[in-house]
């Protein structure tokens, strides 16, 4: 098959690629590097031993979409393209849904218009909001979300939704993800955020590699464990391996089906931060913050409908994340250094 990757040069997008080149398909990434770069494509190639097709272009410009789905005709489409820094979308809301869901609509669209029915897209752990109990399951209502970022995911879930309702022909499937770290074994692609990490493993790996001071831990007198919030870490390349089988899946049905892509297991912050120094042997200073707005304590995946439908199961446990987040890191102190545009 041809998938076409929009934001196939991203963290996520890269690491699906391979898994996608490797497994035999065909790709073409659509990415308008406004964070990622050409350093990343060239990357997933050297790994993959094969060519992607590549086209600088924004994924909201429907005419350039229309020729790209033309000159190399496309069997279905992952949707990875989005702004994803939540403090930033609540300082840039219009940006933020702009982009995200113009993206949207301009593939759907574009699609309609070359024959093209399956859509695998990019959600989140986000859309089940505030309200709903641990751990989160496919058939809970989405609930309120905390960020404009998170309501541009909620929002793309019912469009894509309404418009599976209005084409029968039309696949669907949502992939919410939770936390995505890690990197490919390789040590060559991996997550570059620009300027200061939002996230805590890109944090600690740009702790660990002397590019900041110390962590600053968001919190640690929550009603959990250890008093630091949980989260549910996956390993991007079985995050990867979700999204090639979510492409085989979206291929032989109709409709829309959700599937959540996370280990079903909780993991501290302070967990997260000794592992870290255990699979580096690097200490990680940290210092203990106020909360951060709008975090909540804990949350993690149900993951068993993967499981029985997709076949799907996270193999990688918290070291090997580790372990490939600080290979990729200490390989690439500057992430993809001058490869940015
Ligand atoms: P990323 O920023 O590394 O990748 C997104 C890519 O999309 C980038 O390469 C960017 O340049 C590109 N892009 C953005 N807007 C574009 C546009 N208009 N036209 C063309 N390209 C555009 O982020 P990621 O971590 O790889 O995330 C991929 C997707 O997964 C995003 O939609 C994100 O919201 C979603 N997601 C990510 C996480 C996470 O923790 N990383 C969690 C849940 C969901
Ligand atoms: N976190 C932290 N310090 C940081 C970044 C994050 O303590 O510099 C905490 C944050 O409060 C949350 C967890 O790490 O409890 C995961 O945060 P991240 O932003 O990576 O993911 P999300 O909040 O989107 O689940």
């Amino acid at each position: 098959m041809r998938i076409l990757l929009a934001g196939g040069a991203g963290y996520i997008g890269s690491h699906t690629a391979v898994c996608l080149l490797q497994a035999g398909h065909d790709v073409t990434i659509v990415d308008n590097y406004a964070n990622s770069c050409p350093e990343a494509v060239r990357r997933i190639e050297q790994i993959a031993g094969r060519k992607a097709d590549c086209f600088q272009a924004d994924v909201k410009d429907r005419d350039t979409l229309l020729r790209i789905f033309r000159e190399k005709p496309v069997d279905c489409v992952i949707h990875l393209a989005g702004l994803k820094a939540v403090g930033e979308s609540v300082r840039n809301p219009i940006e933020y849904y702009r982009n995200n869901i113009d993206t949207t609509l301009s593939l759907l669209e574009v699609m309609r218009e070359t024959g093209v029915h399956d859509f695998v897209f990019s959600s989140s752990a986000t859309v089940y909001g505030e309200e709903n109990p641990i751990p989160y399951l496919e058939t809970m209502k989405k609930g309120s979300c905390s960020s404009p970022y998170g309501w541009t995911k909620s929002m793309m879930e019912q469009i894509l939704t309404d418009a599976a309702a209005a084409d029968p022909e039309l696949s669907v499937v949502l992939l919410r993800y939770f936390n995505p770290i890690g990197a490919h074994p390789s040590g060559l692609i991996g997550e570059d955020p620009q300027g200061i990490p939002n996230n805590l493993m890109p944090y600690i790996a740009q702790v660990a590699v002397g590019r900041r001071e110390h962590l600053t831990i968001f919190g640690d007198d929550y009603d959990t464990p250890d008093g630091t919030c949980r989260r549910d870490y996956i390993h991007v390349c079985d995050l990867a391996e979700g999204h090639r089988l979510a492409v085989e899946y979206a291929h032989e049905h109709r409709g829309v089906e959700i599937f959540n892509l996370g280990t079903g297991k909780p993991c501290s912050v302070l967990e997260l931060v000794h592992a870290f120094e255990e699979a580096s042997g690097v200490s990680i200073p940290y210092v203990i913050g106020p909360r951060r707005d709008g975090d909540l304590p804990q949350f993690w995946a149900n993951a068993d409908k993967a499981r029985a439908v997709l076949g799907w199961q996270a193999g990688r446990g918290i070291g090997e994340m580790c372990r490939d987040t600080w290979n990729w890191q200490k390989n690439n102190p500057e992430g993809y250094r001058g490869g940015r545009i």
